[in-house]
């Protein structure tokens, strides 16, 4: 039986708007292919995990208190954090967890949070608390083989500048700042977003797209996924573009 790893972030500090319904989808989606997902959490006081011994890491959002509290224990993982980038293990990034990655997080008082910096962008708080950027959001996604509309909700303060390959073209929504015509960071194992929803329950394409990615890179070889009965997810998905892009 085939097997994947999964590395969750934080749960009990980072998990908004049902984040932790991606994992969810990931596991289901696999398990109708008798394909099992091994879960795995790490939150501060646990034992270190070793990042590169996964096939995908997964970490979602959260405000900016949890991002200060947790962001002097995640970087304690930079150097294994970085050599997993480099060795293409999957990392799964959903708002707060996207803003850490890059290199800090300016918050409303100007009070910086450090950023792991892997990446080089940064996020800067909009100065006026009741203005955030919140609402369904529409992107069109480049995969490599295949273009897709991604679907999510968006919940973000933080305004992130310097992205040098966005996840997506905005149809509907803000993106990485109010107005924007691009969301979130996307390099082949690297998906940052401010997508919550959870994501890939609306983008059945997209959680494929992981699931294969994580297979091909652990067994090396071309995996063809068994196609799965997507009808009511498509049913809402048409719904939903119907609505959000007339
Ligand atoms: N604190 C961040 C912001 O508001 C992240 C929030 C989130 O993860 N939804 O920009």
């Amino acid at each position: 039986m085939k097997e994947l790893k999964l590395l969750y972030l934080y749960p009990d500090m980072l998990e908004l708007y049902g984040d932790y319904g991606n994992i969810q989808v990931l596991k289901y989606r696999m398990k109708k292919r008798g394909i099992n997902l091994i879960v795995d959490r790490y939150t501060i006081g646990d034992k270190a995990p070793d990042f590169t011994s996964y096939d995908i890491v997964f970490a979602g959002g959260g405000a900016d208190n949890e991002q200060s509290i947790l962001s002097t224990d995640l970087i304690k993982y930079r150097d294994n954090i970085k050599e997993a980038v480099k060795e293409k293990v999957f990392f799964l990034l959903i708002c707060g967890s996207y803003q850490l990655f890059g290199k800090y997080y300016k918050g409303v008082e100007g009070n910086i949070i450090p950023g792991l910096e892997v990446f080089d962008y940064y996020t800067v708080a909009q100065p006026d608390r009741k203005k955030r950027c919140i609402g369904n959001i529409v992107l069109d996604v480049n995969l490599g083989d295949t273009e897709t509309k991604v679907i999510g909700f968006e919940n973000h303060g933080g305004q992130t500048f310097d992205i040098d390959s966005p996840f997506g073209k905005v149809l509907y929504g803000n993106g990485n700042k109010f107005g924007d015509s691009e969301e979130g960071f996307f390099k082949e194992n690297i998906i940052a977003t401010y997508l919550h929803g959870p994501l890939l329950s609306k983008n059945p394409v997209l959680a494929d797209y992981i699931i294969s990615y994580c297979l091909e890179r652990k067994y090396n070889e071309k995996i063809g996924l068994e196609k799965l009965d997507d009808t009511f997810e498509e049913k809402c998905r048409e719904q939903l573009l119907k609505e959000l892009l007339k």
